[in-house]
């Protein structure tokens, strides 16, 4: 569909536009796990934080501007067409703080989320563990209830950003006794509590990016706990949602990136019958996603239930992520083994960084597999392979 913006939506991009041209950092900010990289990335965040721009969509009560799903993908859109800063608080912005939003309490979205907005408190998600990734509910971090206290033994792992985050939106046993998937609360921890050791994962290009997270006693007040106790695997749903969804402009990020392909096949392989078939492919599969965005964020407009549609839209912007890139490299051939490769226009694409980051798509926030299986087994009601 093509789609008609109001004379207000226009006006609301115009403006976003506007200043972005005048606000965004003028070279690229070094990664946050450095002292010099945090602070240029708290510099950022301070700056859309005090212009109203860190999250649109948030109510005004909380520090956003209460913009609807259609402003809040504008506004996506144009933050990833101007190519500005990815988010520190990604995790919170996106599917932690929005999940307090759907099921805390009024006084829990008080207490929490206008730090997470400002970004005086960065939050990571502590869902997985070593024994627990795709098979979520076989988690075992165990949070015995003491009178008005959760008291947390266990570890996480795989926490991204979990060196330089403060609080942890985790999901934890409350219920040993209970079937797997009813005894699970989801669950606000500060990282500085008493008992909470964070060991960063150091990864090949020498950025901890990820940590292990250890639990030795670590009280929490019971009033941390979001939604019902032991009713945590449904809340989490809802954050798993909206991490596989479209909150972040990738139909737009997507969209460029087939540009700079088709550019470089212009190039490179504009006499290759093979290269320009997969182009037209790709073409045809991004502007398919992009109007699976659309739908989505008319069905958010809308309240329409998820249904699995997240799942889908996971699954396509992994694989045509990947996609883009293995088409990538095999048309540059030899220049995409060169680290950062500079284009005609000079301008830096990165191509390893984003290539190999590009590869992990297809496991966070749910693996392709998985992301099948959902669609199969929810949406289109087949029947589960039986588990031995
Ligand atoms: C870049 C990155 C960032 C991450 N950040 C976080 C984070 O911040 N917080 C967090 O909690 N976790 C995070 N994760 C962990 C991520 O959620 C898990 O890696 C993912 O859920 C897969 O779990 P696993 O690694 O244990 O693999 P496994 O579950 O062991 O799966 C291994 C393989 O088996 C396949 N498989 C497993 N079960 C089935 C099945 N039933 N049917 C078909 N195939 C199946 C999977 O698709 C996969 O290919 C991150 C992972 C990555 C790569």
């Amino acid at each position: 569909m093509d789609l008609r913006f109001t004379a207000e939506q226009d006006a609301f991009r115009r403006e976003l536009q506007a200043w972005f041209e005048a606000n965004r950092p003028t070279a690229p900010l070094d990664p946050p796990y450095s002292e010099t990289g945090l602070a240029q990335h708290m510099e950022w965040e301070r700056r859309l934080h005090a212009a109203g721009y860190a999250a649109p969509g948030w109510p005004a009560e909380v520090g956003g501007l209460g913009a609807d799903a259609w402003h809040q993908m504008i506004y996506d859109e144009e933050y990833a067409r101007f190519e500005l800063p990815e988010r520190l608080n990604k995790m919170g912005l996106v599917h932690g703080g929005p999940t307090v939003l759907a099921h805390g309490t009024e006084e829990q979205q008080r207490r929490w989320l206008p730090d997470l907005l400002s970004c005086e408190r960065i939050w990571c998600q502590g869902f997985s563990e070593p024994e627990a990734g795709s098979d979520l509910a076989n988690l075992r971090t165990t949070a015995r209830v003491e009178g008005d206290t959760l008291v947390v033994n266990g570890q996480k792992t795989w926490t991204s950003q979990g060196t330089i985050a403060h609080t942890m939106f985790a999901l934890v046993r409350t219920d040993p006794e209970a079937p797997k998937h009813r005894g699970l609360s989801f669950v606000i921890l500060d990282l500085d509590s008493p008992g909470v050791e964070v060991r960063p994962l150091v990864q090949l290009h020498g950025n901890a990016g990820f940590a292990e997270v250890f639990f030795t006693d670590v009280e929490v007040p019971l009033e941390n706990v979001v939604g019902p106790l032991n009713d945590g695997w449904r809340v989490a749903q809802t954050s798993l949602q909206l991490e596989r969804g479209t909150g972040r402009g990738t139909h737009t990020r997507l969209r460029m990136a087939v540009e700079h392909l088709t550019e470089d096949v212009r190039k490179l392989a504009a006499d290759d019958a093979g290269a320009l078939q997969r182009l037209g492919a790709l073409r045809a599969w991004t502007y398919a996603y992009e109007q699976a965005t659309f739908a989505s964020t008319d069905r958010i407009a809308r309240e329409v239930p998820d249904d699995s549609f997240s799942s889908i839209i996971k699954l396509r912007w992994a694989e045509i992520q990947t996609a883009i890139h293995e088409e990538n490299l095999a048309v540059l051939g030899p220049a995409a083994e060169i680290p950062d490769w500079i284009g005609d226009e000079g301008e830096l694409r990165g191509m390893r960084r984003t290539y190999w980051h590009g590869r992990a798509g297809e496991i966070y926030a749910g693996s392709t597999e998985i992301q099948r299986n959902i669609v199969a087994e929810r949406l289109l009601g087949l029947p589960r392979e039986p588990r031995p």
